[in-house]
Protein backbone atom coordinates (compact mmCIF):
# COMPACT_ATOMS: atom_id res chain seq x y z
CA UNK A 1 0.00 0.00 0.00
CA UNK A 2 1.52 3.73 -1.09
CA UNK A 3 0.64 6.31 0.96
CA UNK A 4 1.13 9.66 -0.89
CA UNK A 5 1.09 12.72 0.91
CA UNK A 6 0.84 15.28 -1.82
CA UNK A 7 -1.27 15.67 -4.92
CA UNK A 8 2.35 15.63 -6.90
CA UNK A 9 3.58 12.56 -5.21
CA UNK A 10 -0.03 11.04 -6.96
CA UNK A 11 -0.02 12.45 -9.96
CA UNK A 12 3.50 11.12 -10.71
CA UNK A 13 2.63 7.85 -9.11
CA UNK A 14 -0.93 7.57 -11.30
CA UNK A 15 -0.12 8.97 -14.50
CA UNK A 16 -0.71 5.13 -16.05
CA UNK A 17 -3.63 4.03 -14.02
CA UNK A 18 -6.53 3.09 -16.40
CA UNK A 19 -9.13 1.45 -14.20
CA UNK A 20 -8.60 3.33 -11.28
CA UNK A 21 -11.37 2.79 -8.36
CA UNK A 22 -11.51 5.87 -5.64
CA UNK A 23 -13.19 5.72 -1.98
CA UNK A 24 -13.42 9.56 -1.17
CA UNK A 25 -13.76 9.70 2.88
CA UNK A 26 -13.05 11.91 5.69
CA UNK A 27 -11.07 8.96 7.62
CA UNK A 28 -11.76 6.99 11.33
CA UNK A 29 -12.77 3.66 8.56
CA UNK A 30 -15.50 2.08 9.39
CA UNK A 31 -17.49 -1.07 7.72
CA UNK A 32 -19.92 1.30 5.85
CA UNK A 33 -16.54 2.77 4.21
CA UNK A 34 -15.12 -0.81 3.84
CA UNK A 35 -17.99 -1.55 1.94
CA UNK A 36 -17.32 0.82 -0.15
CA UNK A 37 -13.40 -0.44 -1.34
CA UNK A 38 -14.33 -3.65 -1.05
CA UNK A 39 -16.96 -3.01 -4.17
CA UNK A 40 -14.15 -0.95 -5.84
CA UNK A 41 -11.82 -3.47 -5.29
CA UNK A 42 -13.95 -6.22 -7.06
CA UNK A 43 -14.79 -4.23 -10.02
CA UNK A 44 -11.48 -1.73 -10.75
CA UNK A 45 -8.09 -2.75 -11.04
CA UNK A 46 -6.41 -0.42 -8.16
CA UNK A 47 -8.43 1.68 -5.53
CA UNK A 48 -7.40 4.44 -3.84
CA UNK A 49 -8.72 6.02 -0.58
CA UNK A 50 -8.61 9.32 -0.03
CA UNK A 51 -8.33 10.59 3.86
CA UNK A 52 -9.05 14.37 3.84
CA UNK A 53 -11.33 16.10 5.99
CA UNK A 54 -12.41 19.19 3.94
CA UNK A 55 -12.84 22.51 5.50
CA UNK A 56 -15.34 23.78 3.23
CA UNK A 57 -18.00 21.27 3.36
CA UNK A 58 -18.31 22.11 6.94
CA UNK A 59 -20.63 25.41 7.59
CA UNK A 60 -19.85 25.11 11.24
CA UNK A 61 -15.95 25.97 12.66
CA UNK A 62 -16.63 23.60 15.95
CA UNK A 63 -18.12 20.92 13.89
CA UNK A 64 -14.83 21.03 12.14
CA UNK A 65 -12.36 20.96 14.87
CA UNK A 66 -14.56 18.47 16.78
CA UNK A 67 -14.39 15.73 13.68
CA UNK A 68 -13.16 12.37 14.74
CA UNK A 69 -9.63 12.09 13.63
CA UNK A 70 -7.89 8.21 13.48
CA UNK A 71 -5.25 8.42 11.07
CA UNK A 72 -2.86 5.17 12.47
CA UNK A 73 -5.87 3.10 12.54
CA UNK A 74 -7.35 4.26 9.63
CA UNK A 75 -3.86 3.28 7.97
CA UNK A 76 -4.14 -0.56 9.70
CA UNK A 77 -7.87 -0.83 8.26
CA UNK A 78 -6.79 -0.01 4.33
CA UNK A 79 -3.46 -1.95 4.88
CA UNK A 80 -5.92 -5.05 6.37
CA UNK A 81 -7.88 -4.84 3.26
CA UNK A 82 -5.01 -4.44 0.53
CA UNK A 83 -5.61 -1.08 -0.79
CA UNK A 84 -3.45 0.10 -3.08
CA UNK A 85 -3.15 3.82 -2.79
CA UNK A 86 -4.37 6.32 0.62
CA UNK A 87 -3.95 10.22 -0.84
CA UNK A 88 -4.02 12.33 2.94
CA UNK A 89 -3.18 15.39 1.24
CA UNK A 90 -3.01 18.96 3.32
CA UNK A 91 -6.23 21.38 2.84
CA UNK A 92 -3.51 24.32 1.44
CA UNK A 93 -2.74 21.35 -1.27
CA UNK A 94 -6.37 20.59 -2.32
CA UNK A 95 -7.21 24.21 -2.44
CA UNK A 96 -3.64 26.20 -3.70
CA UNK A 97 -5.72 27.17 -6.81
CA UNK A 98 -8.60 29.09 -6.81
CA UNK A 99 -11.68 28.10 -9.17
CA UNK A 100 -12.95 30.10 -12.06
CA UNK A 101 -16.53 29.60 -11.43
CA UNK A 102 -17.87 29.15 -8.00
CA UNK A 103 -20.44 26.91 -7.33
CA UNK A 104 -23.67 27.63 -6.04
CA UNK A 105 -26.72 24.83 -5.98
CA UNK A 106 -29.93 25.69 -7.88
CA UNK A 107 -32.92 27.05 -5.90
CA UNK A 108 -34.94 23.86 -6.42
CA UNK A 109 -31.78 21.94 -4.78
CA UNK A 110 -32.35 23.58 -1.28
CA UNK A 111 -33.82 20.81 0.21
CA UNK A 112 -33.11 18.24 3.09
CA UNK A 113 -29.50 19.30 3.93
CA UNK A 114 -29.01 21.81 1.79
CA UNK A 115 -31.70 24.05 3.12
CA UNK A 116 -30.11 23.47 6.78
CA UNK A 117 -26.41 23.28 5.89
CA UNK A 118 -25.29 26.55 4.13
CA UNK A 119 -22.92 26.22 1.47
CA UNK A 120 -22.22 22.58 2.14
CA UNK A 121 -22.96 20.89 -0.88
CA UNK A 122 -21.06 23.57 -2.35
CA UNK A 123 -18.03 22.60 -0.44
CA UNK A 124 -18.34 19.07 -1.68
CA UNK A 125 -18.92 19.49 -4.98
CA UNK A 126 -16.13 21.75 -5.10
CA UNK A 127 -13.77 19.17 -3.27
CA UNK A 128 -15.15 16.12 -5.47
CA UNK A 129 -14.22 18.33 -8.24
CA UNK A 130 -10.65 18.88 -7.34
CA UNK A 131 -10.26 15.87 -6.03
CA UNK A 132 -11.67 13.62 -9.54
CA UNK A 133 -9.47 16.51 -11.57
CA UNK A 134 -6.05 14.95 -9.79
CA UNK A 135 -7.11 11.44 -9.67
CA UNK A 136 -8.68 11.23 -12.62
CA UNK A 137 -10.42 7.65 -11.49
CA UNK A 138 -12.37 5.42 -13.72
CA UNK A 139 -14.86 4.79 -10.84
CA UNK A 140 -16.10 6.55 -7.48
CA UNK A 141 -17.27 4.81 -4.77
CA UNK A 142 -19.67 6.52 -2.72
CA UNK A 143 -22.65 5.40 0.11
CA UNK A 144 -26.22 5.79 -0.28
CA UNK A 145 -26.04 7.15 3.72
CA UNK A 146 -25.19 10.28 2.26
CA UNK A 147 -27.78 9.83 -0.20
CA UNK A 148 -28.67 13.81 -1.18
CA UNK A 149 -24.83 14.25 -1.65
CA UNK A 150 -24.46 10.94 -4.02
CA UNK A 151 -27.55 12.36 -5.83
CA UNK A 152 -25.58 15.71 -6.31
CA UNK A 153 -22.16 14.91 -6.73
CA UNK A 154 -23.27 11.95 -9.75
CA UNK A 155 -24.67 14.40 -11.55
CA UNK A 156 -22.05 17.15 -11.22
CA UNK A 157 -19.01 14.92 -11.69
CA UNK A 158 -20.91 12.67 -14.16
CA UNK A 159 -21.58 15.68 -16.30
CA UNK A 160 -18.36 17.41 -16.24
CA UNK A 161 -15.84 13.94 -16.58
CA UNK A 162 -15.99 10.26 -17.84
CA UNK A 163 -15.65 9.41 -14.30
CA UNK A 164 -18.92 7.48 -13.20
CA UNK A 165 -20.06 7.83 -9.76
CA UNK A 166 -21.39 3.97 -8.02
CA UNK A 167 -23.80 4.53 -5.60
CA UNK A 168 -23.63 1.71 -2.70
CA UNK A 169 -25.87 0.70 0.22
CA UNK A 170 -26.08 1.76 3.84
CA UNK A 171 -24.02 -0.65 6.00
CA UNK A 172 -25.90 -0.74 9.49
CA UNK A 173 -25.08 -2.30 12.75
CA UNK A 174 -26.70 -5.15 14.32
CA UNK A 175 -28.78 -2.28 16.24
CA UNK A 176 -30.07 -0.87 12.85
CA UNK A 177 -27.70 1.95 13.15
CA UNK A 178 -26.41 3.62 9.99
CA UNK A 179 -22.66 3.15 10.14
CA UNK A 180 -21.08 6.58 10.59
CA UNK A 181 -17.91 8.62 12.07
CA UNK A 182 -20.05 10.71 13.82
CA UNK A 183 -21.13 8.02 16.14
CA UNK A 184 -17.91 7.97 17.98
CA UNK A 185 -18.99 11.08 19.63
CA UNK A 186 -22.18 9.60 21.08
CA UNK A 187 -22.47 8.16 24.40
CA UNK A 188 -23.79 4.12 24.93
CA UNK A 189 -27.19 5.63 26.00
CA UNK A 190 -27.63 8.04 22.82
CA UNK A 191 -26.77 5.49 20.75
CA UNK A 192 -29.63 3.12 22.14
CA UNK A 193 -31.88 5.90 21.66
CA UNK A 194 -30.21 6.56 17.56
CA UNK A 195 -31.32 2.63 17.61
CA UNK A 196 -34.67 2.94 18.47
CA UNK A 197 -35.54 5.81 16.10
CA UNK A 198 -34.20 3.60 13.43
CA UNK A 199 -36.29 1.15 14.03
CA UNK A 200 -38.97 3.58 15.00
CA UNK A 201 -38.67 4.84 11.65
CA UNK A 202 -38.83 1.94 9.60
CA UNK A 203 -42.09 0.97 11.02
CA UNK A 204 -43.06 4.17 10.81
CA UNK A 205 -42.44 4.12 6.88
CA UNK A 206 -43.98 0.29 6.74
CA UNK A 207 -47.20 1.88 7.92
CA UNK A 208 -47.63 5.21 5.76
CA UNK A 209 -49.26 3.83 3.04
CA UNK A 210 -52.49 3.51 4.67
CA UNK A 211 -52.37 6.62 6.06
CA UNK A 212 -54.67 10.03 5.06
CA UNK A 213 -53.51 13.37 6.45
CA UNK A 214 -49.99 12.50 5.86
CA UNK A 215 -48.53 16.03 6.16
CA UNK A 216 -50.17 15.40 9.99
CA UNK A 217 -48.60 12.14 10.46
CA UNK A 218 -45.43 13.82 10.11
CA UNK A 219 -46.02 16.77 11.90
CA UNK A 220 -47.09 14.49 14.69
CA UNK A 221 -44.10 12.45 14.65
CA UNK A 222 -41.58 14.77 14.31
CA UNK A 223 -43.07 16.38 17.53
CA UNK A 224 -43.44 12.68 19.26
CA UNK A 225 -39.75 11.56 18.47
CA UNK A 226 -38.13 14.59 19.96
CA UNK A 227 -40.03 14.50 22.80
CA UNK A 228 -39.30 11.17 24.10
CA UNK A 229 -35.69 10.54 22.90
CA UNK A 230 -34.53 14.51 23.77
CA UNK A 231 -33.92 15.65 19.87
CA UNK A 232 -33.57 18.46 17.67
CA UNK A 233 -35.19 17.60 14.10
CA UNK A 234 -34.38 19.50 11.33
CA UNK A 235 -36.32 17.45 8.96
CA UNK A 236 -38.48 14.15 8.46
CA UNK A 237 -39.31 14.00 4.83
CA UNK A 238 -40.61 11.25 2.06
CA UNK A 239 -38.79 11.43 -1.02
CA UNK A 240 -38.45 10.23 -4.37
CA UNK A 241 -34.75 8.02 -5.20
CA UNK A 242 -34.87 9.07 -8.47
CA UNK A 243 -35.35 13.11 -7.56
CA UNK A 244 -36.00 14.04 -4.41
CA UNK A 245 -38.96 14.76 -4.92
CA UNK A 246 -41.41 14.98 -2.14
CA UNK A 247 -43.74 11.51 -2.22
CA UNK A 248 -46.79 11.04 -0.61
CA UNK A 249 -46.36 6.82 -0.93
CA UNK A 250 -43.47 4.90 -0.24
CA UNK A 251 -42.88 3.43 -3.52
CA UNK A 252 -39.37 4.00 -4.69
CA UNK A 253 -39.34 6.67 -1.80
CA UNK A 254 -37.22 6.66 1.15
CA UNK A 255 -37.55 8.66 4.87
CA UNK A 256 -35.00 11.06 5.12
CA UNK A 257 -34.28 12.53 8.78
CA UNK A 258 -31.55 14.69 9.81
CA UNK A 259 -31.23 15.51 13.90
CA UNK A 260 -29.15 16.66 16.62
CA UNK A 261 -28.82 14.08 19.64
CA UNK A 262 -26.50 15.54 22.50
CA UNK A 263 -25.38 17.85 20.00
CA UNK A 264 -24.27 15.78 17.26
CA UNK A 265 -25.88 16.07 13.75
CA UNK A 266 -26.79 12.75 12.58
CA UNK A 267 -28.55 12.02 9.26
CA UNK A 268 -29.86 8.90 7.36
CA UNK A 269 -32.66 7.44 5.49
CA UNK A 270 -34.40 4.25 4.95
P1 LIG B 1 -17.45 10.11 5.11
O1 LIG B 1 -16.11 9.62 5.58
O2 LIG B 1 -18.47 10.13 6.19
O3 LIG B 1 -17.35 11.39 4.33
O4 LIG B 1 -17.98 9.01 4.09
C1 LIG B 1 -17.23 8.61 2.99
C2 LIG B 1 -18.09 7.76 2.09
O5 LIG B 1 -18.57 6.64 2.81
C3 LIG B 1 -19.34 8.52 1.60
O6 LIG B 1 -19.58 8.18 0.25
C4 LIG B 1 -20.43 7.98 2.49
O7 LIG B 1 -21.72 8.03 1.91
C5 LIG B 1 -19.98 6.55 2.69
N1 LIG B 1 -20.56 5.99 3.91
C6 LIG B 1 -20.60 6.54 5.13
N2 LIG B 1 -21.27 5.78 6.01
C7 LIG B 1 -21.69 4.69 5.30
C8 LIG B 1 -22.43 3.52 5.63
N3 LIG B 1 -22.89 3.29 6.86
N4 LIG B 1 -22.67 2.60 4.66
C9 LIG B 1 -22.20 2.81 3.40
N5 LIG B 1 -21.49 3.88 3.02
C10 LIG B 1 -21.23 4.82 3.96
Amino acid sequence: MKILLNSKELEKELSNNRNLGFVPTMGSIHKGHEYLIKNSKKKCKKTLVSIFINPTQFNNLKDYKKYPKNVKKDLNILKRLKVNYVFIPTVKDIYHHKREKIIKLKKKDLILCAKYRKGHFEGVLDVMDRLTNLIKPKKIYMGKKDYQQVFLVKRYIENKYKTRIIKCNTIRNKANIALSSRNLLLKKNHLKNVSKIVNELFLFKKNINKQKKINLIFKNKIKDLEKRYKIDIEYLELRKLDNLKKSFNTKNANLFIAYYINKVRLIDNL
